[in-house]
């Protein structure tokens, strides 16, 4: 078996040795096979039977020697994190024993019965079953005695049923578009352009004897009741604030972890808020850095255990310190070593700059609610408008010096440099392009960082495929308009500055540099800019199934419009339950817990005073103690009636979106009420009284 010992060793010794990488496949494929599989990689062609069985019994002697005993298809449904189904590779023999076998059949291809995931109505069950197809572009990995192999998943009618294949055929069509582009530019090299992702990902990290006691936590990832504590974060001390021994130790073991899988752990650091961190990676392929990413979430829960500790991946686990996100980097970059986000240092590069640029605020613009959308969820309606994270209004941050080069190319002015310099934009001039460092705006949602774009909106337990796939599409769409335009055009510079020109002035009210927390801001967007401002997930949801978003995502086959009503459906129906199961959780915590903790401690008041009285002291203070208590009490169970019967009434919802409405409106707000006098009891009961483990504890214990 091989040695996973990582800890006296370097890390280039054994980076991805649980990764069936491309240098394993040179080692292990006869040279014919191993080609075969790479052109099946870039073309994405089908693979030959023959060839899948020489790959999979290769992959399987490889998955033994690193203790695997079974294999598994792993995929993204529709909703939830990922799955997987494990079979064993033993098969039987006619005298007793077993062999060891996987076919290239059972690689390439496997039987899910997709009844219990989440369709949006694609399928009855009858017609419940589904497959999963292999995706050679993601490397497989042995984690747990199983072999993972990456696989999409669809419907034998051949709906797709996961995040996965959206994903893939947005590279494709993003990339079609974009190589329009640069031929237009005179490339001829580039055959291929890829989206590269790097999600920073944020998490709370919290000691699991105190998450184990909290109901709330075990069931809904979140805390449903708590009071703030003295200290929260804003003293500002924990950003970047020294790493504690526990929590260094455990970032160092789950860096190792990461490493073995392959995946390009780079960067750690402590978060804004108390017991808040976060983790970026080397930016990949989208459809790797998915991959990595759902990876990357299951390990730091899996090491937190290890440790004692507990790793919350919940939006808000924490109401009144700021709530986790991903931020989602992007780029494109073609296969001749280009980022095209990248401004670069020659005059060439600078208008392929701006018409890539200028393309994705058009974008942006256009179809701002279904970026929106792509980061949807009731978790992460705790943050988008909250004051922390952006909000929901989706703008573009570009930094003073692009769009001073951009107002320059809409007046038809020279553009002057800091240093006074000053330069007509266009081909031939503008050697040296500001790449705006210095200004690093927190608070947009989108905002260009140098040679990259970075979407903010997204919620940290968020599967990042959706809001990728939207993305590329979106850019495909406009960079198709825009070649469209072009092609064939004999002026071709003059023409594209006309066009850049246009688009400048058509959608430069998403661009925004100045706060985006600021309420001037939020009244400038919706007022004078018309920016849509949808707050909630149920405001957005609806926009995914219009006319201009079907007609978007059929026209490049990313989805159907059945397959857009499926995922309405299921994201609706995802957001009622999580809203259901937390109101179930706060009435069962209030009338098991919370009420009984109450009433005991009342009546431990009121038997002191009854002492007191006794021997002679009028009891001023237990009376008074007992009457706000018990008025309390008393309104902690009048509200919780409200509740109890508010979700009762959701039940009686039919229609996916007025169920969505009636939870919003009517339960997720009376769980606000509910909630709010539940915290001011805990301010008046003694701690020890008190059934919930305090946010002190929670958010400041860990050293
Ligand atoms: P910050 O916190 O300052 O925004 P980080 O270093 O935490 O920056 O994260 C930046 C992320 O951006 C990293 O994951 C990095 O790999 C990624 N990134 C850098 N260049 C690109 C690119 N061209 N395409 C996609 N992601 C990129
Ligand atoms: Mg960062």
């Amino acid at each position: 078996m091989a040695d996973n010992n990582s800890s006296a060793k370097n890390v280039s010794d054994y980076f991805g040795c649980n990764v069936f990488s491309d240098k394993v496949m040179r080692e292990r494929l006869p040279k014919d096979v191993y080609k075969s599989v790479q052109r099946t990689k870039k073309l994405g062609t089908a693979i030959d039977k023959n060839i899948a069985d020489v790959v999979a019994n290769a992959m399987k002697d490889w998955a033994i020697e690193r203790g695997a005993t079974h294999y598994a298809h792993w995929f993204q449904p529709l909703t939830g994190v990922s799955a997987e189904k494990h079979d064993a590779f033993i098969n039987p023999t006619s005298n007793g024993e077993v062999i060891l076998e996987f076919s290239g059949k059972e690689l390439v291809k496997g039987e899910a019965d997709a009844s219990s995931f989440p369709s949006g109505g694609l399928r009855s069950t009858f017609e419940a079953r589904g497959y999963t197809a292999w995706d050679p572009t993601s490397s497989a990995f042995v984690k747990d005695n199983s072999l993972y192999i990456p696989t999409a998943f669809c419907s034998y009618t051949g709906e797709v049923l996961d995040k996965k294949t959206p994903l893939l055929r947005s590279m494709e069509v993003v990339s079609e578009q974009a190589l329009r582009i640069l031929r237009l530019f005179g490339n001829t090299t580039a055959t291929r352009v890829t989206t590269t992702v790097g999600p920073e990902q944020e998490y709370f990290l919290i000691d699991k004897k105190y998450f184990d006691a909290r109901e709330d936590l075990v069931i809904t990832g979140r805390t449903l009741f708590g009071a703030k504590p003295p200290k929260g974060q804003e003293l500002e001390d924990h950003y970047y604030g020294n790493i504690k021994q526990r929590v260094s130790d455990y970032m160092k073991d789950l860096d190792e972890e990461l490493w073995k899988l392959g995946i390009y752990a780079k960067t750690k650091h402590n978060e804004v808020a108390p017991s808040q961190h976060e983790l970026a990676p080397i930016f990949t392929t989208s459809n790797i850095a998915a991959d990595h990413n759902q990876l990357t979430m299951e390990i730091m829960k899996k090491t937190a255990i290890k440790h004692g500790l507990y790793c919350l991946l919940h939006e808000k686990p924490f109401a009144g310190v700021n709530g986790s996100g991903k931020h989602n980097n992007w780029s494109m970059s073609s296969n001749d070593g280009q980022n095209l986000l990248d401004p670069g240092d020659t005059p060439q590069n600078n208008l392929q700059f701006l018409t890539f640029l200028c393309a994705i605020i058009k974008g942006v613009h256009e179809y701002a609610p279904l970026l929106r959308l792509s980061a949807a969820s009731a978790g992460n309606d705790h943050r988008l408008g909250a004051n922390e994270a952006p909000p929901a209004v989706v703008s573009v941050f570009i930094g003073s010096d692009l769009e001073a080069v951009l107002n320059a190319l809409e007046a038809g002015k020279k553009y002057t440099t800091v240093a006074d310099q000053e330069f007509e934009i266009g081909v031939d001039a503008l050697p040296n392009f500001p790449k705006d460092t210095t200004d690093r705006n927190r608070t947009s949602p989108f905002a260009f960082t140098g040679n990259k774009f970075e979407f903010r909106m997204l919620g940290s337990s968020d599967s990042i495929s959706c809001a990728n796939t939207i993305l590329n599409t979106i850019v495909a769409e406009e960079l198709c308009e825009f070649a469209d335009a072009l092609e064939g055009k004999e002026n071709f510079e003059g023409e594209l500055k006309k066009l850049l020109v246009k688009t400048i002035r058509e959608h430069k009210d998403v661009i925004f540099n100045g706060n985006g927390y600021s309420d001037e801001w939020i009244n400038e967007a919706v007022n004078v800019r018309h920016l849509p401002n949808l707050v909630s997930t149920v405001d957005c949801l609806p926009d995914y199934v219009k006319p201009y978003s079907i007609q978007l995502f059929e026209k490049f086959k990313v989805y159907s419009a059945a397959e857009l009503h499926s995922r309405t459906e299921a994201l609706l129906e995802n957001y009622s339950k999580v809203i259901n199961i937390e109101a179930l959780t706060m009435l069962e915590m209030v009338k098991k817990n919370i009420i009984p903790a109450c009433l005991t401690y009342t009546k431990d008041i009121c038997d002191t005073g009854a002492s007191k009285q006794a021997i002679g002291i009028t009891p001023v203070l237990e009376k008074e103690l007992a009457e706000k208590l018990s008025s309390l009490t008393a309104d902690i169970y009048k509200e919780t009636k409200i509740l109890e019967e508010k979700v009762i009434a959701a039940q009686g919802k039919e229609d996916g979106l007025e169920a969505a409405r009636y939870y919003r409106d009517e339960v997720f707000s009376q769980m606000q009420t509910l909630r709010a006098i539940v915290d001011e009891t805990e301010t008046n009961v003694s701690e020890d009284r008190w059934p919930l483990t305090s946010y002190s504890k929670l958010l400041f214990s860990v050293e």
